[in-house]
């Protein structure tokens, strides 16, 4: 269950938890248009940080470009100070965050154009999303009878609300039929994404995942990755993933801002590999939890520290 915070920040200002609210008629509720993000705030030994802030602030801007959301005003460097400030002002150590811009009240009809685009970034604590055990044992997942957004219909490229339709439908099913989570197929048939989460292959100590035109939301996570296995060396291949490759890899695992690296141990009951984490999985999720914990440099400037208020003294 979420844990109300103290503020959330709307517009340029903050306002109180239980005052984050909307119209039953504002054009997001119909329609869909909105556009967020899912950020995290680590607790690290130099205090807290959000992880990849610019980069989500980025995609955030750039979702809103693709739905032209001309009324889209705030600029990079606003909203980034704005989640610092939001962390900051509810005095969290370590958080997620989650940034939303949507077409507010105003016109009713499915041209939401003249409708005002409402900012709001609200944080909470919130732990491991697939539960504290999957970072170590893994988790059972199948692929999806459902397709992932086909290109020409809804932009994979924007993290919209309206992609979450599909992916509810794909998490929905999953955990029905006893899996932790869903595999989407593209258009195509070949690999694509969880319902909110990269995937990654690992086979003859290469790392494979698919590439941004293959339905998939370019993840900041997904990026890390690749980023952190280019330092280490190991070969990456961006390429279309039949289906049956997920079967006959050595490892594979999940990655994403909630679910951080998370292996996967088994496909449609298939153990991948021996049928729990491998030690490709292994070595670098010890490389993503030292880098966000501050255990490990910050060598590639990753994390953006969050200005700590010290209680006054009484
Ligand atoms: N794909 C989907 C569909 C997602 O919802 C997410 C989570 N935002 C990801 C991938 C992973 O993206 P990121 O690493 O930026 O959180």
């Amino acid at each position: 269950m979420l844990k109300p915070t103290e503020k959330i920040w709307h517009n340029g200002r903050m306002i109180n938890w239980d005052d984050a609210k909307i119209h039953v008629l504002s054009h997001v509720v119909s329609y869909g248009s909105s556009v967020f993000e899912g950020i995290r705030c680590y607790e690290t030994t130099g205090g807290p940080a959000i992880f990849r802030l610019h980069e989500h602030v980025r995609r955030m801007r750039d979702s809103a470009k693709i739905y032209r959301m001309d009324t889209f005003k705030f600029t990079q460097a606003e909203l980034a100070q704005a989640m610092l400030d939001t962390v900051s002002v509810n005095n969290l150590r370590s958080c997620y965050l989650r940034p939303i811009a949507l077409r507010g009240y105003g016109e009713m009809g499915v041209n939401g154009s003249k409708n005002p685009v409402d900012v709001y970034i609200a944080c909470w604590e919130w732990g491991k999303y697939l539960g504290e055990e999957a970072i170590n044992s893994g988790v059972d997942v199948c692929i999806s009878s459902w397709t992932r957004i086909a290109p020409n219909t809804l932009p994979a490229l924007a993290k919209a609300g309206a992609n979450y339709m599909n992916s509810q439908l794909i998490k929905m099913e999953a955990v029905a039929n006893g899996y932790a989570e869903g595999i989407a197929l593209d258009d195509s048939g070949h690999v694509s994404e969880g319902s909110g989460e990269n995937i990654f292959v690992i086979r003859d100590g290469k790392i494979i995942t698919p590439p941004i035109g293959a339905s998939v939301l370019p993840g900041i996570t997904r990026d890390t990755i690749l980023a952190l296995a280019r330092d280490m060396d190991i070969p990456i291949v961006e390429q279309i993933i039949p289906r049956e490759l997920l079967y006959i890899a050595d490892e594979v695992f999940f990655c994403g801002t909630a679910v951080e690296v998370t292996p996967v141990r088994s496909v449609d009951r298939i153990p991948v590999g021996n049928g729990s984490r491998g030690p490709m999985t292994e070595k670098i999720q010890t490389e993503f939890f030292g880098l966000v914990s501050g255990k490990i440099a910050d060598r590639h400037g990753w994390l953006s520290p969050v200005p700590v208020h010290e209680p006054a003294h009484a």
